[in-house]
């Protein structure tokens, strides 16, 4: 039996949170159906870096390869968060292809 989904987890020393949530809500935060979502906390006063919302509806494999996805997105930023931001706009290029999220585009602020 593969293990269930943790509430919380330490990625690059910051502590995200991990919410099984109904399609209903996932897709109320989204406006799409999703296995799963990161959210980036890093920029509020959150005690978290960021939030990851996975259906709990899915299946416990379905589960944990979603989730091993969002946290290559929570990686991302999270490793970001300490680089100059200028920087970042120039240098980014990355394209997640399942979830069609473009990081230049999203560093300049277009998406
Ligand atoms: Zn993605």
């Amino acid at each position: 039996m593969r293990k269930s989904i943790p509430k919380t987890m330490v990625v690059l020393g910051y502590r995200i949170l991990i919410e099984k949530s109904s399609p209903k809500e996932i897709e109320e935060e989204t406006g799409k159906r999703h296995d799963a979502f990161w959210l980036s906390l890093l920029e509020g006063m959150s005690q978290f870096a960021g939030r990851i919302m996975i259906d709990k509806s899915i299946s416990r494999f379905k589960q944990w390869r979603a989730l091993w996805h969002e946290v290559e997105h929570a990686i991302t930023d999270i490793s970001d968060w300490d680089l100059d931001k200028r920087q970042m706009e120039e240098e980014i290029e990355g394209l997640c292809l399942d979830c069609g999220k473009n990081r230049a585009k999203e560093a300049k602020g277009e998406v």
